[in-house]
This record gives structure tokens, sequence and C-alpha cells, in this order.
């Protein structure tokens, strides 16, 4: 084993064996602890329950509440099994005589059935669901209680994320096994504690024993809300693996070459001169940034934060020219058609007086268009706008010089780097450029987009009106629709959102074309388009330009137009079913208003009762238009995890740390980050290994 002693502190690799060393542990076990990335004994100590359960205690029948896990005890009053729609199993249990809860089944065995009797003392755990006959828990966990063996857990009992094949009890006896081979904290600590001394932590050691086995007198409040010490300590050094892992991928891109773009500066004059508008000081400052990085023989990575209609399009097409002008050719990709396209026709629009066409390659195109495509590509094309078919086998670009990613957050890091190699060259790889609209406070920033620099276009083009808000039940639908008839008769635009839970573009296209047909039937003598996922690009294309154009008054839509789409005559939007939606999702939505110079306002209609939390993001967007003071109330409501569009992504997935409420502990991580990616990078990879294994592997990057 490797030994190097530093002031007191002994850097020895601990649990490094393999889990087969562990008595028991044969070759099935761990081939089921291999599915859950269990391959060392150090993976079992950092496999960190889910979450706990309390079995601490009885709860009292008559002091039940919806919604709450919880431990009863009871006799079994009575048996029911009925076939009436499917077998099912109904126990009624008692604990006073009086109040009754029900346990229902709807899988079970003969043998099972043959143990229910009433008279019966039955344990169970499980949630507490409104059922027909009062409380009632479905599918509880449960057991007979003989005589005497009645004494509640002393501890609560931690739920570790299991596979199949291994089930609760099997892989905490394991964890317990591993568990008596945490070695002393000397040697089990990655970070220097001189590091973190002020931060006043438990000791690593302590903390990972208090996680999987809560002592009787355990804060249990805490350790069911993740707030506990020994959980902050976990969280800390989380929080602290991810950020390095961002980190070392960042140093790994830098140590790749890359053009120096540094071009004449003709192109971008020229755009300067044919643009309708003047850039504003803001993304003056960018584009500044920009070519400075592009200059550089070192990729550029950098992020362009920018609210909704603060102008990034303009930005992506300068940086553009500054490769083209050096003969490089650029990927621009979005992350829906719609995007896309609308991306193509800007770009086509500011470019064309320049000489500039850009390629256009999409899913869709197939066939002898494709192939004309990848012809251009292989050779003369100097920008290529798309979706991710641009990441696809088979798209080789002659020089690609630049990537631009638009909306980076429905994209992930591997996805990034599929574009960016698409332009490697031996040890030369393309500048990157990533614009995202989603606001993200910046503590979370540092931590989640630690590989990139980022640049922030704080100020909107002048003449931007606010746009006014106002929340209204969906009982006041026929006002509403009176107020669309007026907008329309002073020739303004609008828009008509409809929105569901699933995210099913089908059932999304078909609530729109119920809308569709029910405004076409009120609003005589008015325009109405509709855009949705289900058309055909071509249909889809149509649709936009005739409401761009203004032959279409009202458009009905899906969430489809959520991103980037601008016709800034439009200053109505209504948005149906608001409370179904997301902060940032409202936000953007309502962000296709206001774009041009007369007063916009937007309708959100919901269903009404509002839930508190509904109720509350309803309230947030009628009080604020600031995209980050609601991305902080979105990261207050919601978690950070959805904020990030983690689920796309793969990114940013905890095993114990949660953004939003341990933001707290980001700025000592930023701080003790840059320490050790400085002066300690063998601990930083064992660390980031230890945390994230394999999962962070960007070994190509
Ligand atoms: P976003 O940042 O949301 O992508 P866009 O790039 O789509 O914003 O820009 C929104 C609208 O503002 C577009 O119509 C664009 O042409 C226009 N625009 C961009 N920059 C300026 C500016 N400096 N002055 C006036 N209008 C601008
Ligand atoms: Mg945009």
């Amino acid at each position: 084993m490797p030994r190097t002693e530093k002031k007191g502190f002994v850097d020895v690799a601990a649990g490094l064996e393999p889990v087969g060393d562990l008595p028991g542990v044969g070759p099935a076990l761990q081939a089921a602890l291999q599915r859950i990335g269990i391959e060392r004994i150090q993976d079992l100590w950092f496999h960190l329950p889910l979450r706990y359960e309390d079995r601490t205690r009885l709860t009292p029948i008559r002091d039940l509440r919806i919604g709450e896990s919880v431990q009863v005890e009871g006799i079994i009053e009575a048996v029911e099994r009925s076939f009436r729609f499917r077998p099912q199993l109904r126990v009624v249990i008692s604990d006073d005589a009086r109040t009754m809860l029900t346990l229902r089944f709807f899988n079970f065995r003969r043998s099972q059935v043959e143990q229910l009797n009433p008279g019966t003392r039955l344990r169970c755990y499980g949630q507490i669901r409104h059922g027909a006959q009062g409380p009632e828990i479905v599918h509880p966990q449960y057991q007979r209680v003989t005589a005497g063996a009645s004494e509640v857990a002393e501890t609560l009992t931690p739920i570790y994320p299991v596979t199949e094949g291994l089930g609760q009890k099997r892989l905490a006896s394991v964890i317990e096994l591993a568990l008596r081979k945490l070695p002393a904290d000397e040697v089990l600590e990655l970070v220097p504690p001189i590091l973190r001394k002020d931060m006043q932590l438990l000791s690593l050691r302590a903390a990972l024993l208090l996680v999987h086995r809560p002592p009787a007198d355990a804060d249990v409040a805490a350790l069911l809300l993740g707030t506990h010490p020994a959980q902050q300590r976990l969280a800390f050094e989380e929080l602290l693996s991810h950020h390095l892992s961002l980190r070392q991928l960042r140093v790994q891109i830098r140590q790749h070459g890359a053009p120096r773009l540094r071009g004449d500066g003709k192109l971008r004059k020229a755009l300067l001169r044919s643009l309708p508008f003047r850039l504003t000081s803001a993304q003056q400052r960018v584009n500044g940034e920009i070519a400075e990085d592009m200059a550089e023989a070192q990729p550029m990575l950098r992020l362009v934060q920018g609210d909704v209609g603060s102008g990034k399009t303009v930005v992506a097409a300068w940086a553009a020219l500054a490769a083209i002008e050096c003969g490089y050719q650029v990927a621009l990709m979005a992350p829906t058609e719609l995007l896309a396209e609308q991306h193509l026709r800007n770009l086509g629009a500011w470019l064309a007086p320049l000489g500039i066409e850009p390629v256009w390659l999409a899913g869709k195109v197939q066939g002898k268009a494709r192939t004309t495509v990848m012809a251009a590509l292989a050779a003369d094309a100097q920008l290529v706008v798309g979706t991710h078919a641009l990441m696809q086998q088979g798209v080789q670009f002659r020089d690609l010089g630049l990537v631009i990613i638009d909306e980076q957050h429905r994209f992930g890091v591997h996805q990034r780097l599929a574009l960016r190699d698409k332009g490697r060259a031996g040890e030369r790889v393309p500048h990157q450029l990533v614009l995202t609209a989603t606001p993200i406070p910046r503590t979370l920033a540092m931590t989640a987009y630690a590989d990139l620099d980022v640049s922030v276009i704080d100020e909107l083009p002048p003449g931007r009106t606010p746009v006014t808000t106002v929340a209204l039940s969906s009982s006041r639908r026929g006002e509403v629709i009176e107020r669309i008839r007026i907008a329309c008769a002073e020739g303004r635009q609008v828009y008509w959102v409809c929105t569901l839970i699933e995210e099913s573009e089908q059932l999304e296209a078909q609530a729109a074309e119920v809308a569709f047909a029910e405004l076409g039937g009120l609003l005589e003598g008015i325009a109405i388009g509709i855009v949705h996922g289900r058309l055909k690009p071509m249909e889809k294309q149509a649709v936009m330009d005739d409401f761009r154009s203004g032959r279409i008054a009202l458009l009905v839509a899906t969430t489809v137009i959520e991103v980037g789409v601008d016709v800034p005559n439009a200053s109505l939007m209504v948005i149906e079913n608001a409370e179904r939606l997301g902060l940032a999702q409202l936000h953007q939505l309502r962000g296709r208003v206001g774009r041009g110079n007369q007063a916009s306002s937007c309708v959100l209609m919901y269903q009404a009762p509002l839930s508190a939390m509904a109720r509350e993001r309803l309230t947030a967007m009628r009080e604020t238009s600031d995209g980050f003071v609601i991305a902080e109330k979105d990261l207050e409501l919601r978690g950070p995890g959805e904020m990030l569009g983690t689920r796309q992504t793969g990114r940013l997935e905890f095993r114990i740390a949660d953004l939003a409420r341990d933001a707290g502990l980001l700025v000592e991580v930023q701080r003790i980050g840059a320490i050790m990616s400085e002066a300690h990078p063998a601990l930083c990879e064992r660390l980031v290994a230890r945390w994230i294994g394999a999962a962070s592997n960007f070994a190509n990057a």
C-alpha cells in the first residue's frame, strides 16, 4: 500500500479490497452488488441509505395521518376476500376496538390468507392513504406478533438502494460486515484536516457509522430531514467530489489544443452593420470574453447565461463568425427541432448579406438530402444548425472549430463531449460555447458548472415592456376568451398554451386540438393556428411562418413553444392549467411575450383548488419577472435536480447531498476544491473514485 506522510496526515489507500474478500460474499452476491456499482469494500461504506423508516415507535390507529409512513400494531377484526374487479384481500385491524385500519392486498398467497385470522395480532409498516372505509395501507410490510415479542426497533431502519436479487436484509448484512473493516480516521480521510479545520465537521468514520447505524439516541427528526451533522459531513464530501470531478474534466479538456481563432473581424463588423439593432453593452462584453477565449490555443469552455430574451442568439452568431473568419466550421445544436429551426432562420437572415448560408441537419433529414448535407460538412459548409442528429455516427466535418450548444440544461456533459469529438483532430479539439436561459443561482452554478467559465448577459435589450401577469381560475375562462377577442381586434397576437402533467406528446397534442376546436367555435372571424410536437416539420414551419407574419392572430400551442420562439408582435399569452408547470417552465413560456414594444400580459389559468406549492409558484410568477429571483424560488420549492434537468442528463445525482438543502456547504466546497485540485491531485482522484466511481469517468475527455 502506498503510504506518504504529510504533517500528521496519513495517505493510505484503504477499502480497496474486492467485496469478495468479505466472509460469505460469493460470486452470485458479488455479481448482484456489481449491478449497483459495488465492487470494493469502500463502495459498501459509501453505499448510503436512501432514507430511513421509523419503527422506533407504534402509532395508535386513532392518530394516523394520511401520507405518513408509520408502524402500527393491532388485532385482526375482520378478513374479507373479494374478486369483484380483481382478487383482493382486506384485513381490518384495530388497537382499541373503536378505530379501524384497513390493510389491502392485491397479490397474496393462500398460505398468507390462512395465517390472517381474526384475533391475530399484527405489526405493520406502511404509508397511510385515504381508503373507502377510513385509513388504509396497501401492501403493508407485516409480521404476526406472538406474546412477548413486542419491542420496537431501537434505531431508525436504514433503507438502501437495492437491485433485483439483492434485498434490503442481505445488503444491510453485507454492509455491516464491511463496516467492521472501517479503518481509523487518519486512514479513511481524504480531505486533509488542515483544509477542513474551520468547518468543525464530524470525523468521516463517525459520520459513516452514524448514518448506517443510527444509535438509539440519535436525532431522529434531523436524520429524516437529512440535516444531521453526520449527513452534512458526508454531503460536504460528496459535493466536493462532484465539484472536483468537474474540475478534473476541465483540466483534461484544457490539456488538448485548439485552433487559435483570431480573425480579422471583417465578417463580425459586417454583421453589426446589417443588424436592425445595436448590441447591448452586456452583449458586447460577453462577445469580448468569447473572442479572448477563442484566440487562445486551448479550447474555450464557456457558458453564456442570459435570461429569456436577453439576446443570446446574436452572441452565438458573433462567435460563429469569429471561427468562420479563420476558415473553420461551426456547429450549433439545439434541444428541439422547433428551436433549431428558429436559429436556422435567424442566423440565415443575419448571415445571408455576408454570403453565409447555414446547413440544416435534423433526425428527419434522410436519404438524398442527408447525403448532400454530409458532403457539405465534409467540404465547404461554414455553419451547420441542427438537433442532436449532429452527434450521430457518420457525421463528419472538414474542420470544426467551434461547437455551440443552446439550452444546456437539456444536454449532459457526455453529449457535449460527443459533439466536440466530431471536431477532434489528433490532440486538437474545437472550442465550446454553451448558451442557457436557465438562470442558475451563483452558488449552484459554481458547483454544477465547475467545468465551464461563466459569462452573464445581465441586461435586456432596450424597449422591452414588462409583462403583467395575472392568475385566474378556469371558472373565468369566458372572460379570458373575451380578452383574446379584444386583443385580436386591436391587431395584437396571442398564444394559447395547453399543458398536461404527463409528458406525452400525443396527449398534449390532443389537448391542443380540443382547445383549438373550442376556441375556433367561440372566436369567429379570428385566424387561429395550432402547433404541437406531432406535426410534421413542414407543417410546423408553415404555421410558425403564418404566425410570425401575422396571418394567424391566435396560436394554440403545446409547450413545444417553451424555448426560443420569438414573435415580437405577440403580446398576450394564456397558459391553461398553469398550476401543473414548474416555475422555470412558466418563466420560459412567459418569455415568449413582452418582446415587442406593446404592453404585454400573461394569464395563468388554473384549475381550483390549488395546492400550497402551486399557489406559491403562481404568486412568484405574479410578483417578479426577474429570471434570477424565479430561479432562487424554484430552487427553494423544487430542489436543483429538476431545475438542472438531471433527469435527462444524469448529471448531479447525489447519494446524500441535496443542493437546495445543503447550499450552505457550497462556498467551502468551492474553496477547498480549488486548493485540493492544485495541491493534492492524487487525493482528488481517490475522492472522486470513492464517491462517483465509474459514473464520472470522462476517460476520453
Ligand atoms: P434569447 O436570449 O432568449 O435566446 P434571442 O436571442 O432570441 O433571446 O433574442 C430575443 C429577441 O431580441 C430577438 O428578436 C433578437 O433579435 C432581439 N435582440 C437581440 N439583441 C438585441 C438588442 N441588442 N437590441 C434589440 N433587440 C435585440
Ligand atoms: Mg434563445
